[in-house]
């Protein structure tokens, strides 16, 4: 039988690394990552046969759970009339209508292939539209690998450590202003020096690539509030909480309503999609209707498009986010009985399905209090979940995903895991 550490090190002779995203590499916890090779509902096999309880859901996407049977029936019917068109297609229209539904402050929305995408167009855009160069960005807050935004950039990054890229001159980033995520004091001076350079704020409005971390009152509001008075826009990045956090994102949560928001990982079902909207008199300065250029040629593919529609149409059912919301809750609450029963500095918090387990004693607010965690307790933790089969992010500083099919059996037996996973880190 093939084994992970046998694929991972053939993997390394023509990856780099062995992988095609970096965090998958299990850098920052170690040992070897396990291969996937099927996923149905709330688990995942490896190549060696292992069954795992998956709290990675794709990095976010698989809400409904893997392979759910409807999802994959709308994707097979679709690749019966042809996988690409470059062309427009009704089904495109369609996403676009929904996703307008459902975020009103989206009235215009364009689909790309990834968030990545979706967010280096929104800040072309914002910058087009107001003919302004500076952007402002929070350290922690991850938007994607375009030159622009990989400036104190989170999730890998932040794992391995690095403040920004190889490959992206100075000058580059020499626009992009990076604050501390949550401190409203240091915006509010910033824009009192340069405010009318200001283009916009990306920020993710709940955080979720330096693990979870929510604004405090006030610091939406405020960001809000700021684009405003000086005519900069404000850019919602809920690639990650997009139907993720609540049925209407962060901005159905708080009533903030953002100028732009980025989305992807959900509104593709496990298919590659991002999009970018907002409103119609922004979004008209886009090619073909305006000058800022931005393109694709896979852009509203209509596999990922039927896969995103019909998980969309899932998760609009009944009683949906109220199911997804206590399962994420009482996961987190079983997690810290479990740790308080072997005395472990431990914290929890959750947004729908999405939910941070942080080691250390309260729930962090700032960057810096995410770096105060105790990153060998987690990767201790991490390992010994993997070998009671529980598959985490593998890393201190990534959210959790929890699916539609994480019923009480599955949390059960996460539970059971996490008992014998303290003991470890208590033994530490
Ligand atoms: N923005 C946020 C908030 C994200 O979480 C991510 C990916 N995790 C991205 C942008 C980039 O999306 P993608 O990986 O699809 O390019």
């Amino acid at each position: 039988m093939m084994t992970n550490q046998d694929i991972f090190q053939r993997a390394q002779q023509t990856i780099p690394g062995g992988v095609n995203s970096p965090v998958r590499a299990f850098k920052s916890v170690g040992g070897t990552p396990r291969f996937i090779t099927r996923a149905e509902g709330a688990h995942i096999w490896d190549i060696e046969g292992k069954q795992y309880i998956d709290y990675l859901g794709s990095w976010g996407p698989a809400i409904v759970g893997h392979a759910h049977p409807e999802v994959v029936k709308a994707v097979q019917d679709a690749t019966l009339n042809g996988l690409s068109f470059g062309a427009p297609t009704e089904g495109e229209v369609v996403l676009a209508e929904k996703i307008a539904e459902l975020l009103p402050s989206i009235e215009q929305v364009r689909l790309v292939s990834s968030g990545t995408e979706a967010t280096m167009s929104a800040i072309r855009l914002a910058r087009g539209f107001t003919g302004r160069k500076k952007i402002i960005k929070f350290e922690g807050c991850y938007h994607g690998h375009s030159d622009s935004l990989l400036v104190k950039a989170g999730s890998g990054l932040l794992t391995f450590g690095n403040p920004s890229s190889a490959g992206v001159p100075a000058e580059f980033v020499s626009h992009t202003i990076v604050l501390d995520y949550n401190d409203i004091d240091k915006v509010k001076k910033t824009f009192e020096e340069v405010g009318h350079d200001i283009a916009c704020i990306i920020v993710e409005p709940i955080a979720g690539n330096m693990n979870l971390v929510k604004p405090v009152v006030g610091f939406l509001e405020g960001l809000r509030e700021l684009c405003t008075a000086y005519g900069a826009l404000l850019i919602f990045d809920e690639v990650m909480t997009g139907f993720r956090a609540g049925p209407k994102g962060v901005q159905g949560l708080t009533g903030i309503k953002p100028d732009l928001t980025t989305l992807a990982k959900v509104i593709g079902g496990g298919m590659p999609v991002g999009a970018f909207g907002g409103r119609k008199e922004i979004m008209q300065h886009i090619a073909p209707m305006g000058a800022v250029y931005q393109a694709g040629t896979l852009s509203g593919n209509p596999i990922s498009v039927a896969a995103g529609l019909k998980t969309l149409e899932i998760l609009s059912r009944p009683g949906f986010y109220e199911k997804l919301t206590s399962a994420t809750e009482a996961l987190i609450t079983g997690l810290k009985e479990k740790a308080a029963k072997h005395h472990i500095a431990f914290s929890a918090d959750s947004v729908g399905g999405m939910f941070g387990i942080y080691f250390r004693s309260s729930i962090p607010t700032r960057f810096a209090e995410v770096h105060e965690s105790n990153i060998t307790a987690f990767n201790t933790f991490f390992h010994a979940m993997l070998d009671e089969g529980v598959h985490l992010a593998p890393s201190a500083f990534e959210a959790g995903f929890v699916s539609a099919c994480h019923d009480n059996e599955v949390l059960n037996k996460t539970f059971e895991a996490a008992d014998k996973a303290f003991a470890k880190v208590a033994a530490l």
